[in-house]
This record gives C-alpha cells, sequence and structure tokens, in this order.
C-alpha cells in the first residue's frame, strides 16, 4: 500500500471532478477516513498534508489520537453515536456528522450546557431509506432540523448521508440529490446561519458523482488506505442492536 501514491490519485481524481462540474478544488475538503488505519500510517498521511480525518468509533478513536505523534489534530467523528458514548466523544473528537435523533441531541446539550461550550454539528439523513442505515428519514429531516435549531450549544453548519450501497450510479446519485434537496428546503426555513453549507457525502467507491451533485466534504478511506480488516458490517450494524 503506498498512501502517497494513492493520495496523489485521490486528489488529481477530485480535481478532474471539480472541472467537469464547474467547481472549484479549494470548495471539496478530503476527510481521510482512519477507522482500522495504524497511528503510524495517520501519521504518514498527515505528514503528505492531510488535515481532515473522521473516525467511526468513539474507543478506537480513543486508543489511537492520544499518540504523541498525532498531538494537535482531532478527528470528526462520522459513525453512530451512543448516548452513553457522547462526553468521550467531545472529548476526544472535533466535528460530529452523525446527529440522528432527538436523544441524542439532548445528551449533547446537556453535556454542552456543562462545559459552557458550543460544537459544531452534521445532521445524518438517510437519503436511500434502508433499514440498515442511520439517519432522520427524508420525511422527518426538515422537522428534526427545526427541532435541534432551538439547541443554542449546536451550531449546525451541514448535512451527511450514506448513499445506497449499490452498483447502480444512477441510485447512489440519486441519494445525494436527496441530501441537497434537503439543504435547499431547511434554507428556505432559515433554521441556520449561512454556514450552514456543507454537504459531507460521497466515499471511495461514489466521490466524483458526490463532487457533481455538490458534495463539500468527501469521506475517503479504503481508497488511500487499502482495504479494510474488518467488514463493513461492523460499522454500520443493524439499527436494533444497541
Ligand atoms: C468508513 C466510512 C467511510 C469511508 O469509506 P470507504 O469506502 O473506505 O472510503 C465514509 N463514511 C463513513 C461514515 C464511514 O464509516
Amino acid at each position: 500500500m503506498d498512501i502517497k501514491n494513492n493520495l496523489a490519485a485521490i486528489q488529481s481524481r477530485v480535481a478532474k471532478a471539480c472541472a467537469s462540474s464547474g467547481r472549484t478544488i479549494s470548495d471539496v475538503e478530503l476527510m481521510l477516513v482512519t477507522k482500522t488505519v495504524s497511528v503510524e500510517d495517520i501519521f504518514c498521511a498527515r505528514n503528505l498534508g492531510g488535515t481532515l480525518f473522521g473516525e467511526n468509533k468513539v474507543q478506537e478513536v480513543v486508543q489511537k489520537w492520544h499518540a504523541p505523534s498525532l498531538e494537535g489534530v482531532r478527528p470528526d467523528f462520522i459513525g453512530h453515536l451512543q448516548t452513553n458514548k457522547v462526553k468521550t466523544c467531545l472529548d476526544v473528537c472535533a466535528r460530529i456528522h452523525s446527529v440522528d435523533r432527538m436523544g441524542l441531541v439532548e445528551a449533547l446539550d446537556r453535556e454542552l450546557q456543562k462545559r459552557g461550550e458550543r460544537r459544531e454539528v452534521f445532521l445524518q439523513v438517510n437519503t436511500s431509506a434502508e433499514e440498515s442505515k442511520y439517519g432522520v428519514s427524508l420525511n422527518d429531516a426538515v422537522s428534526f432540523a427545526t427541532r435541534v435549531a432551538q439547541f443554542q450549544t449546536l451550531h449546525v453548519t451541514g448535512l451527511m448521508t450514506l448513499a445506497e450501497f449499490s452498483q447502480d450510479m444512477a441510485r447512489v446519485r440519486e441519494c445525494f440529490r436527496r441530501l441537497k434537496e434537503v439543504q435547499r428546503e431547511i434554507r428556505q426555513q432559515g433554521l441556520f446561519s449561512e454556514n450552514f453549507r456543507h454537504l459531507s457525502m460521497g466515499m471511495s467507491s461514489d466521490f466524483e458523482i458526490a463532487i457533481e451533485e455538490g458534495a463539500t466534504i468527501i469521506r475517503v478511506g479504503t481508497a488511500v488506505f487499502g482495504t479494510r480488516p474488518t467488514p463493513d458490517s461492523y460499522y454500520w450494524p443493524e439499527k436494533n442492536k444497541p
């Protein structure tokens, strides 16, 4: 695995996708998703210019990100956040991309109030309507946003989604379009400030489509760091499990 070459290849694909869709490269941030990736490899990616990182499990962030070589960087949190891990997550992560239910909103608010802190977060929307995916449903997204807007401790600056897992790129694209549409609807309601501009969408297999559909943050793991030892089902468990 060659992180340097992989990163260069991704960056040129990002540039191409931006050019072909009339977007500016600086409007699309590359998040390096480092779940299962070793501290050494994260350090390497950082030295190669990586500035934005994402992790999916709180426990893993705790285990890896206290390493002296990673001092001064905190990853964004992009996984399913259990309410009993809110405190730790706020300690070790930066932004949270996966705010998807009122129970979590309330737990975050309680902890942030205690700290006298405001935290940047994204709302996660289930744009594929697959049962296995977390995220507020398309139908509930605007009313959820309306409720979250009441909480001063949460600075909502974007939306996040995982597209349908499908070989059919038209269906994948449709998910990204739906997220953009939800963004438009929420903007119409004037719920958040002009900072509400992020669309966190697109992964190794579909980030070019996401860029074409307006992504401001793409979340790329395997295309940079190689195949993970754990199956994806470990990171996207069935909803009903705790
Ligand atoms: C793992 C993960 C990614 C990156 O997936 P790749 O296919 O490895 O690029 C993106 N978003 C979330 C939420 C993830 O957990």
